[in-house]
């Protein structure tokens, strides 16, 4: 752990220092019980635009936001998890419009077909090769998505497809043109996300800054892991082992994304 107290360069570049970890794209994040509309402006996994894989990790901070993400660069790579024995999961990154449900924020604007980023884990990876083979890629394709209760898929469990915006062949850049068109948004708006530059790994230092709790990520992980094991996935069984003296944060388990 760094030093918190900073002298001279340090405590001068701290004042000038941008503090803020949202990343620049907000993800795709369903509630349990939620429908949403959604469109795939990638996804296609042509020669020109492969899908990309990382792995990630989804940690506790001190600061009370939730959830937290960091890219794994593995244990070679410094990662500070990996080091603590935390475990990552394989992520699948994809962009989308949101196009329902559209919110309002505090200051009263209403955000509509606002450009997200999808997080896929393993078995929603699973379905959606299954869907990139059957309809020869995802951009341009909309879908009905529904998230069935708490421990189902934050990206949604039920999946409907509704049509594809395009003319078939179209490369996904031509496709993302055509949604741009068809939502009447710029097509800046409509560009596929740069992985690589919104799911950097943060520095040793970043990660202290934005409160990351490694040891607490590590007791949740263990303690999810533990409830996991006594649930029946589908079935009713589990029920005293794990709703029963699991107190303060066992209420909370939910599927890590
Ligand atoms: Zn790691």
């Amino acid at each position: 752990m760094s030093d918190w107290f900073q002298t001279g360069k340090e405590a001068v570049d701290q004042a000038n220092k941008k503090v803020d970890f949202t990343p620049q794209t907000r993800r795709f994040y369903m509630k349990p019980g939620a429908d949403a509309t959604i469109i795939f402006l990638d996804g296609d996994n042509s020669e020109d635009e492969p899908i990309g894989n990382y792995k990630e990790h989804q940690y506790e901070s001190t600061s009370g936001h939730w959830p937290n993400f960091q890219s794994c660069t593995g244990t070679a790579g410094g990662c500070v998890f990996c080091k603590a024995g935390v475990r990552a999961y394989d992520a699948w990154p994809f962009s989308i419009i949101q196009v329902k449900p559209t919110w309002t924020d505090r200051d009263g604007n209403e955000h509509k077909n606002q450009r997200k980023l999808m997080i896929a884990k393993k078995e929603s990876m699973q379905r959606l090769l299954r869907q990139i083979e059957k309809r020869d890629g995802l951009a341009g394709s909309v879908w009905n998505i529904y998230r069935s209760n708490q421990r189902a898929y934050t990206i949604g469990d039920d999946w409907e497809f509704v049509e594809r915006i395009g003319e078939d062949d179209m490369t996904p850049k031509e496709r993302r043109r055509a949604i741009a068109k068809k939502l009447e948004l710029d097509t800046d708006q409509c560009d596929k996300i740069d992985y690589r530059e919104e799911l950097k790994p943060k520095t040793e230092k970043e990660l202290d800054a934005s409160g990351a709790d490694v040891e607490g990520t590590k007791r949740r992980q263990e303690s999810y892991r533990a409830n996991k094991g006594g649930d029946n996935k589908g079935g009713s069984g589990g029920g005293s082992g794990g709703s029963g003296g699991s107190g303060g944060s066992g209420g909370s388990v939910e599927v890590p994304y």
